[in-house]
């Protein structure tokens, strides 16, 4: 009912009238109003926009609206008078105007100009530039030759067979380097990742040497992609931004790089970023933000071609399932295609890893699985997870959307579980809220619904779950399981206020409780970069455009919090030593995990058992008691090795045991294995 699209009738009208001139501004928005948009011309070719050899340079807009369109050639990325203005000429079957020069035009800036019924739009650098100037307000003509790093040819990324074996790192370019403990040279940039050797001012290895002694696997980056809200012509004002309002999708933010004006500086410098961190055997995600952009009217959509990729509600105005002020229409077919080649270009390129879509439920599940497919066939160790819901309503219809509970109607895409999140931690706004990790009841099943990730399991009764219903989940390669991320309070910052009152030891105790759960969880561990240094970010909870005084981690707590770093890398590596933790299948997740009948609150007993998943540990116990008094569990005769215990952990363990009654200290992990 919702659905924008108008019946077949007036469709055929419209394909019709596609080909004639439309006479007014009136006709013309009734015209866009009623557009059944599967009958526009589309055009997926990647050579748009702008594609070039040695003699000649071929500009490329589709605009299926436009009444005229022109391409201005500049000598910089701003200011000045158009060196050359040239007129393009209109395929209707396509709905790309072009034009080609002869003219060698490298190194120039250059921009699009529509007639939109009679006026001339705003100038805009389209929205595939692959290179601008300065704040992206013009695009930029380069031999991309000159932007590869030596060795660039062989650069990849590490090989992933299962998305389950992936450990993910969440991080801010400046969240990570800005601290001045951080030891660091080339603070905020993208080039900070390239230097080796670092320390923090007390001594503790700090930047791309501090990725590496954790062991995660793949560092997810907040977005890279030009974004609006920093001056890139004022860096020395040192502003901060998360990064979700987009400019131009497919080139590199430029106040990352070390001269923004130069429109090589942000494209080698980030590839040098990429080969740095493969070089180490870490792969990169991009977080990619196709749902929205940073402004609406004068955007590079609606300049190029007005009223098309964006959804609107049957008054006309913008509808915002972003709560960002607009929304994207993934399912019109050359937004699609924007999205789909968009990812095969950072993947050949710049050879990115995988991404995560930023409220991923605005975008059809349609283009999510062409996404997906696409990602595959450049590269068999892509892997695509998101945000499986809007921020507001959406004209898209509920069972289009790519949600969480539509998570089954997509291929190789992964969700985040929510479910895990507020049942351990305590609800994500709420902050008092407490959750099982922090002694609140009512949160036990709900948290084995994260443990199973979400699949159906014979013992766990989804009735009973907080947030989700139903085992939406028909694989554990579908979930992504975490407690905190860039959004909302931090763990340490979750901690310090619902468990107010409590020492730092018992905050510390809960916290390595509640990543415990996490990474021992079927499905794949996500962590928010920083929390193996127990960092806070002083309780603010939406820390967009606060200062680097909130958002930059102080390294030097990683010394002052050397145990809980010890202890979260410890349990990276059981993660990694143990394919028990990474089933890729719900049926051996039904069969090979067994909850134990336990019936005091905040405790959970389970076992992985039968070698799962090829172990060489025939059974792994797993306690989890997040109460705040010791609990006995009982423990079945055999000969175990203590994993982890009363906040200690290692793989090759740290003791014996026989079993029979064993004590659980509050908020702590008890974890045994044995072999038969
Ligand atoms: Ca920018």
């Amino acid at each position: 009912m919702r659905n924008l699209l108008v019946n077949a009738g007036s469709a055929a009208m419209i394909a019709l009238s596609l080909v004639t001139v439309i006479p007014d501004m009136q006709a013309k928005e009734a015209y866009r109003s009623s557009v059944n948009y599967s009958l526009l011309p589309s055009y997926n070719g990647e050579d748009l926009e702008l594609s070039h050899d040695s003699k000649s340079f071929n500009f490329k807009l589709w605009s299926p609206f436009a009444k005229e369109a022109r391409v201005k050639i500049y000598k910089n990325g701003v200011g000045g008078e158009a060196e050359n203005i040239f007129n393009m000429t209109l395929d209707r079957n396509t709905g790309v105007w072009s034009y080609t020069s002869d003219e060698n035009l490298m190194d120039k800036f250059y921009t699009f100009q529509i007639n939109n019924n009679g006026q001339w739009l705003d100038e805009t650098p389209g929205v595939w530039a692959k290179a601008v100037g300065v704040n992206g307000l013009r695009a930029a003509i380069i031999d991309f030759n000159k932007t590869n790093p030596i060795g660039w040819e062989t650069d990849k990324g590490p090989e992933v067979k299962n998305i389950t074996d992936v450990i993910i790192y969440e991080m801010h370019y400046r969240d990570f380097s800005m601290h001045k403990n951080s030891g660091i040279t080339n603070k905020g940039k993208y080039v900070a990742l390239l230097e080796d050797g670092t320390l923090s001012l007390n001594g503790e290895k700090t930047g791309i040497d501090h990725i590496k002694e954790l062991g995660i696997t793949h560092v997810h980056i907040l977005p890279s992609y030009d974004y609006n809200s920093i001056d890139e012509s004022q860096l020395p004002s040192n502003q901060y931004n998360w990064g979700y309002d987009p400019i131009n999708y497919n080139v590199p933010e430029g106040s990352y790089s070390t001269n923004p004006v130069d429109p090589y500086s942000r494209i080698r410098e980030m590839k040098q970023m990429i080969k740095a961190l493969h070089d180490a055997g870490i792969g990169v995600i991009m977080d990619v933000v196709y749902n929205h952009t940073g402004i609406t009217e004068g955007s590079n959509f609606e300049l190029t071609a007005p009223g098309y990729y964006y959804r609107k509600r049957q008054d006309g105005t913008f509808s915002d399932a972003s709560g960002c002020g607009n929304e994207t229409a993934s399912d019109r077919q050359q937004m699609r295609n924007f999205i789909v080649n968009s990812i095969k270009y950072w993947m050949e390129e710049f050879h990115i890893d995988g991404f995560r879509f930023d409220l991923m439920a605005i975008h059809d599940i349609e283009t999510m699985n062409e996404v997906a497919k696409v990602a595959k066939s450049v590269n068999p160790s892509a892997f695509i997870y998101g945000e499986g819901w809007t921020a507001g309503d959406s004209p898209l219809p509920i069972e289009h959307r790519a949600l969480k509970e539509n998570v089954d109607k997509m291929t190789n895409i992964a969700v985040f579980s929510d479910d895990i999140r507020d049942a351990v931690k305590g609800h994500y706004s709420n902050e008092k809220d407490r959750g099982f990790a922090t002694g609140k009841e009512g949160n036990e099943e709900t948290v084995k619904i994260g443990i199973v990730a979400a699949t159906a399991h014979p013992q766990v009764n989804y009735k009973k779950g907080n947030n989700s219903k139903f085992a939406y989940a028909s694989s554990p390669t579908q979930i992504i399981n975490y407690v905190s991320c860039h959004d909302d309070l931090t763990l340490t910052d979750k901690l310090a206020i619902s468990l107010e009152g409590a020492s730092v030891e018992d905050r510390i105790s809960a916290a390595k409780l509640a990543q415990t759960i996490v990474f021992t969880s079927q499905g794949t561990p996500f962590m928010f970069a920083g929390e193996e240094v127990f960092r806070d970010k002083q309780g603010v909870h939406n820390s967009y455009k606060s200062p680097d005084s909130i958002n930059a981690i102080d390294w030097n707590q990683k010394k002052e919090y050397r145990d809980l770093f010890d202890y979260y890398k410890n349990l990276i590596a059981l993660r990694k030593a143990h394919p028990a933790f990474r089933m890729t299948s719900a049926k051996d997740v039904a069969k090979n995990i067994v909850f134990d009948n336990v019936k005091e609150p905040n405790l959970i007993s389970y076992s992985i058992k039968n070698n799962a998943n090829g172990d060489e540990w025939y059974e792994i116990k797993l306690v989890f008691n997040g109460s705040d008094k010791d609990q006995n569990v009982k423990i079945s005769k055999a000969d175990w090795t203590i994993i982890a215990n009363d906040g200690q952990l290692d793989k090759d363990g740290i003791g014996t045991t026989k079993g029979g009654s064993i004590k659980v200290s509050p908020r702590s992990a008890l974890i045994l294995a044995r072999k038969k």
